[in-house]
């Protein structure tokens, strides 16, 4: 994340915990908590979520989302969605209201339109400084005539400082004691139409157990997905490890393993967090009864 967009970032990320605040506050359910703070983020044209997101290599917006409830572990995802604006909403719809778990491309947009959520035009996703972004990137790789796997992108001696990696994502806790969890993003710069990343997949970019922890991940999504990192980390909190301890283990796992980078959030329904990146930088943020803090980067 370069300098100059650190500040949209953590206003962002206040934004959305301002957002799920008021569900929980009011005596709303995590899951409703989370689906608002990922709506806030993929309205913000900052995030690699909804609007704004990155283009694939045909220059469109292909989007990915999951949500997840703990105490049920109902889960709703969609994947390679192109005309949805908060890709979540229609994610909760699946979970509420669909004996399946899981829609892609044209079905996942007919459901979320049977079920009252607007379809809008991929143009309307797009904006000019994407369109820029990915034009210097292919022109780019056309000079150096590599083929990217897109680990460089996330490394931390990426050599273009001016590329952020902002898939959104939202754990909570509320009065019931029960957990959720949400993930949503337009996926990675460049990517192959049809791809699909771990953002949307149960137990890789998203999970939420009452009787372990929520957790949701960012990062290289090829990686991540080989691990089931999600799943991994609430796994370690099940077996009696605490969240700070399980997600700083879960990225010193992904760099070891598969020399992945990435970032992770969890929160098991004790109210414990935990939060670590390997990359230089994630915008984080948390809000308790007694404190709310947040940054862009986390000491391990
Ligand atoms: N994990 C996402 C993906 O691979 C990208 C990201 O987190 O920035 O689709």
């Amino acid at each position: 994340m370069p300098d100059d967009m650190v500040e949209a970032h953590i206003r962002g990320v206040k934004n959305a915990l301002a957002a799920g605040w008021r569900v929980l506050d009011r005596g709303g359910s995590a899951l409703d908590a989370v689906e608002e703070a990922v709506v806030i983020m993929e309205d913000d044209e900052t995030f690699d979520a909804g609007r704004g997101s990155f283009l694939n290599r045909d220059g469109k917006v292909q989007l990915d989302a999951l949500i997840m409830e703990g105490a049920t572990l109902r889960a709703g995802g969609v994947g390679c969605v192109e005309h949805l604006r908060n890709p979540v909403r229609a994610a909760r719809k699946i979970l509420s209201e669909s004996p399946h778990v899981y829609f892609v491309g044209e079905g996942a947009e007919k459901f979320a339109a049977q079920h009252g959520v607007p379809l809008c035009r991929n143009e309307d996703l797009i904006i000019p400084r994407e369109v820029e972004r990915l034009r210097q990137y292919q022109a780019e790789a056309a000079r150096r005539d590599a083929k990217p796997d897109g680990n460089h992108l996330f490394a931390p001696s990426a050599d273009d400082a001016t590329i952020s990696h902002d898939t959104v994502g939202a754990v909570a806790l509320d009065r019931n004691s029960n957990i959720a969890a949400a993930t949503s993003t337009g996926g990675t710069l460049n990517k192959a139409p049809g791809r699909l990343g771990d953002s949307s997949l149960i137990g890789c970019g998203c999970y939420a157990d009452n009787e372990s922890a929520a957790a949701s991940t960012t990062g290289w999504g090829e990686p991540i997905m080989k691990l089931v990192l999600a799943k991994w980390t609430t796994d370690r909190i099940a077996a009696g490890n605490l969240p700070e301890w399980a997600a700083q283990e879960a990225m010193n796992y992904l760099k070891q393993r598969v020399n992945g980078h990435g970032g992770i959030i969890v929160l098991n329904p004790e109210g414990h967090i935990g939060i670590a990146h390997n990359t230089p930088r994630m915008a984080w943020g948390y809000r308790t009864v007694r404190k709310e803090e947040a940054g862009v980067m986390r000491e391990g």
